[in-house]
């Protein structure tokens, strides 16, 4: 799988140092247009290997604000989250 920053992300840019793979690009370079951060799912790996929890979500201060997204094959996944989550849940974090 693969994080997503949602609309409601502030641009604060906590979150784009803390990403080991550099999936994080900025408001200025979102392909989308869009006035928020954004991941490449094709980079992102859940922090597997790096961090025991998503690194961006927990620095992000927004609630809600990055959320898990779709599977990509060929990218790591965290077991323990399982298949359960959908699109739209929290990473889970403290
Ligand atoms: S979950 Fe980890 S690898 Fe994925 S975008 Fe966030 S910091 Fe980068
Ligand atoms: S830390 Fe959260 S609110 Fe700040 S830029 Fe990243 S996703 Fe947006």
């Amino acid at each position: 799988m693969a994080v997503e920053i949602t609309d409601i992300c502030i641009a604060c840019g906590a979150c784009i140092d803390e990403c080991p793979v550099e999936a994080i690009v900025d408001d200025d370079d979102n392909p989308t247009g869009e006035d928020i951060y954004y991941v490449y799912a094709d980079k992102c790996v859940e922090c597997v290997g790096h961090h025991d929890e998503p690194a961006c979500a927990a620095a992000c201060p927004t609630e809600g604000c990055i959320v898990w997204s779709d599977v990509v094959d060929g990218q790591p996944s965290r077991d323990e989250i399982g298949a359960d989550l959908r699109k739209g849940d929290t990473p889970c974090v403290e």
